[in-house]
C-alpha cells in the first residue's frame, strides 16, 4: 500500500519577483482547501530566508501601504497547523544577502544559491551552515508552538534540489536533530549554470533509507531517514504525449494572477528545434501537482510506482509550488483517483504527521 504525502515549496520566484499574495497566499490557500475535502494534509516546506528578509522591510516600513507579506504569510502558516496541515524546512540561502528596491524586485546574492557553496564562502563556514538550520528549525516551531504546544520542525529540502556535494549538510542536518530530509528525486538531472542537481539513474534508492556519508550510500541505522520525490523515467513518446495533453487541456504554468521570473544564469541557447529536442530527451519527471502538469500524467508516474512496489508500504511522496499552482482541478482529479485506488492511502488530517516523527 502507497501513503501519498502531498508536499509543496512554499515561496516566491528565486529572484523575489512575484506577489506574495497570488504566489504564495492565495495558491496555499487552495491547495490547503483541497486537501481538506479529501481529508488530507498538504505539508508546505516553508523557506524562510525570504521571510526574514519580509520581515525586516515590513519592520523598516519599506513596502508599498498595505503590503505586509511577512504578517500575511505567518498568519497563514499559523492557521494551517490549526486545520491539520503541516509545515516543514526549506531554505535559499541566496536571501541572506539581499538588497531591497521595491515590492518585487530584489537584488540576491546569487553566489549563495547552493547550500552546501556556504561551508566554503568567506563570513560563513560549516558551523554558519549549522547555525542557519538550527535557526530556521527554531523560528518555525516558536512560530508554530503557540498552536499546537506538540509541534516539531524536524523534516528539510534544500532549496532547489542543490545539496551536492551533500557529506557536510547531511552531517549538519543530523546534528540540528532533523530526521527527514526529502530533497532526493532519485534519477533527476538538471544544469543550469546556477541550480545543479545530478541524482543519475541507477546510483540512488528510490525507497526511504538512511544515507552514509553520501546520499548514494546506505546504512543500516541513523538518526536521519532520506524519503526520495517520487520520480519515474518517461520515454520521448509519453514526453511528447503529456505536452500535447497540456496543450490540449489549455494547462497553465503559474498559479492565477502570479507572475513572475525564475532564475538561470546560463539560459539555454538554441531556437525551438533544440528546445524540443532537449524537452523531449527521455528523462525522469517528478511527480509534480503543479504547473502544466495534468491529472492523466500524475496517474502513469503513480501507476508506475504501485508497479514497482508491489505491494510494499511505502511513502509515495508528491511534490508542487503555490507559484505554480495555475490547475487545481488536475489535483481534484488526481486526489479523487487516489481515494478510489485500492493500492493507494491517502492519510487523513487527524492522523497525526509523518514529517515531525
Ligand atoms: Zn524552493
Amino acid at each position: 500500500m502507497l501513503t501519498l504525502h502531498l508536499t509543496c515549496d512554499y515561496e516566491v520566484f528565486g529572484n523575489g519577483s512575484g506577489d506574495v499574495r497570488t504566489c504564495v497566499v492565495e495558491p496555499s490557500d487552495k491547495m490547503a482547501e483541497i486537501c481538506e475535502t479529501f481529508d488530507t494534509p498538504m505539508t508546505f516546506f516553508v523557506e524562510v530566508c525570504e521571510i526574514w528578509a519580509f520581515e525586516d522591510i515590513e519592520k523598516q516600513g519599506l513596502f508599498s501601504s498595505g503590503y505586509t507579506p511577512a504578517t500575511w504569510l505567518k498568519d497563514q502558516l499559523r492557521n494551517f497547523i490549526r486545520r491539520g496541515h503541516d509545515v516543514q524546512l526549506h531554505l535559499h540561502p541566496q536571501w541572506l544577502e539581499y538588497t531591497f528596491h521595491s515590492d518585487q524586485k530584489w537584488t540576491l546574492n546569487y553566489d549563495l544559491w547552493r547550500l552546501p557553496d556556504l561551508e566554503h564562502l568567506p563570513g560563513y563556514g560549516r558551523d554558519y551552515l549549522k547555525d542557519l538550520i538550527t535557526r530556521g528549525k527554531k523560528w518555525l516551531e516558536d512560530l508554530l508552538r503557540p498552536i499546537d504546544p506538540n509541534y516539531h520542525c524536524r523534516s528539510f529540502r534544500t532549496g532547489a534540489w542543490c545539496i551536492q556535494p551533500e557529506e557536510n549538510v547531511l552531517e549538519v542536518l543530523r546534528s540540528a536533530s532533523i530526521t527527514k530530509d526529502s530533497t532526493l528525486a532519485p534519477g533527476f538531472i538538471f544544469d543550469d549554470g546556477l541550480t545543479k542537481v545530478d541524482f543519475s539513474q541507477g546510483e540512488y534508492s528510490e525507497v526511504p533509507y538512511y544515507p552514509g556519508a553520501t546520499l548514494r550510500d546506505q546504512i543500516s541505522d541513523s538518526s536521519l531517514l532520506e524519503i526520495p520525490i517520487h520520480t519515474s523515467r518517461l520515454s520521448s513518446i509519453e514526453l511528447a504525449y503529456y505536452h500535447f495533453l497540456s496543450l490540449r487541456k489549455g494547462l497553465r504554468n503559474n498559479a492565477r494572477s502570479c507572475s513572475g521570473s525564475p532564475v538561470s544564469r546560463g539560459r539555454k541557447k538554441g531556437g525551438i528545434l533544440s528546445k524540443l529536442q532537449r524537452e523531449l530527451k527521455p528523462q525522469y519527471k517528478m511527480l509534480d501537482f503543479c504547473g502544466k502538469n495534468s491529472f492523466e500524467l500524475m496517474r502513469r508516474l503513480t501507476l508506475s510506482k504501485i508497479k514497482s512496489a508491489s505491494g510494499q508500504d511505502l511513502p509515495l511522496v508528491a511534490i508542487g509550488h503555490p507559484k505554480n499552482f495555475g490547475n487545481p482541478d488536475e489535483l481534484k482529479k488526481y486526489l479523487d483517483w487516489c481515494r478510489d485506488h485500492s493500492a493507494i492511502r491517502l492519510p487523513s488530517l487527524k492522523s497525526g504527521s509523518f514529517w515531525q516523527s
